[in-house]
């Protein structure tokens, strides 16, 4: 994914943590991702720009076609942080600057690590279900990973576990007595949630870590309340489970991890600490340095917007 906005906002992302239990719903807005797809973006929300190491969260579709190309992003670069790719439904193909070429489907994990530079696109591939529906979350990398190599990994299976009417694929860090296998620089959980039964489950939870939830599709109520479709929920820290009544068909995305300790700047699809960090990584773009190429990508890449380098006020 990319932030396609034309002017990108800098935001300042602190690590603000709520130091109990909490529920606090944020509003999902729509984002445009090219090739005609429109994205619901939880985060970053002005008022939580962290949960954990999560900076970034776009849930993708569903969507049903019969021609086109939905997702098309040309290659882009990323700095700083890791982009972890799930689908639900659909095919994702993914090219990368280091020669990667991974088609993605329902059950992998893409987990892209930018480090000090990579570029990448994600596009629909020839062949396809005429489906997608998905989600791209970012985590932020730590001061001791950021700066480091770039590396893909593709993770054709994941680990799975039953918690009463729950089945909770893991796909980044731990879930009760499961271990993703993905490549993670800080403590963090990131699994999907769903349901095949009407019931009712009690997941367990780090409780040092702050959580949030996301409604995908069905149905869900967390300790009474309903999940309405189009909210981020933070959990805040300190629970110990998450205690919850399932309908079929529910799909959730539970996301988590120790809180982050540091601030970090996102601008477009970097993630840094000092302007100048950005102002240097967009100009290294721009020149063809640092990022390499996709070679195999057919078409142009995507130019960088003009950075202006001013501090969203109220960020
Ligand atoms: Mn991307």
């Amino acid at each position: 994914m990319s932030n396609l906005n034309p002017k990108p906002e800098l935001v300042e992302c602190k690590s603000g943590t709520a130091e109990t239990p909490v529920i606090e719903a944020y509003p999902v807005r729509t984002a445009e991702l090219g090739g005609g797809l429109s994205v619901q973006r939880a985060l970053p929300h002005h008022e939580r720009r962290l949960v954990g190491p999560w900076c970034f969260l776009d849930h993708f579709g569903p969507a049903s076609f019969k021609t086109g190309k939905p997702m098309d992003v040309p290659p882009h670069p990323h700095i700083g942080l890791q982009t972890v790719t799930w689908i639900i439904a659909g095919e994702v193909l993914h090219k990368d600057s280091l020669g990667n070429e991974q088609l993605i489907r329902r059950g992998a994990l893409n987990l892209m690590t930018a480090g000090n530079g990579i570029a990448h696109s994600e596009e629909t591939p020839p062949r396809h279900s005429g489906r997608l529906h998905g989600v791209q979350l970012w985590t932020a990398l730590p001061a001791d990973r950021r700066k480091g190599a770039a590396a893909f990994d593709h993770y054709p299976a994941l680990p799975a576990a039953g918690f009463g009417a729950c089945r909770a694929v893991l796909l980044m860090g731990s879930l009760g007595a499961q271990h993703s296998p993905a490549a993670a620089y800080s403590p963090i959980v990131g699994a999907e949630l769903s349901a095949e039964r009407d019931g009712s489950a009690e997941v367990p939870l780090e409780p040092a870590f702050e959580h949030a939830l996301l409604l995908i599709e069905g149905s869900a109520a967390l300790e009474g309340e309903a999940l309405a479709p189009d909210r981020l929920y933070y959990l805040g820290v300190g629970r110990e489970r998450l205690t919850l009544a399932l309908r079929s068909g529910l799909r959730l995305m539970l996301i988590g991890g120790a809180p982050f300790g540091e601030s970090i700047l996102m601008w477009w699809n970097f993630v840094a600490r000092a302007p100048e960090e950005i102002a240097e990584a967009r100009s290294d773009w721009e020149a063809r340095r640092r990022f390499g190429e996709v070679s195999t990508y057919s078409g142009e890449r995507l130019a960088a917007p003009a950075f202006v380098g001013r501090l969203k006020p109220g960020g």
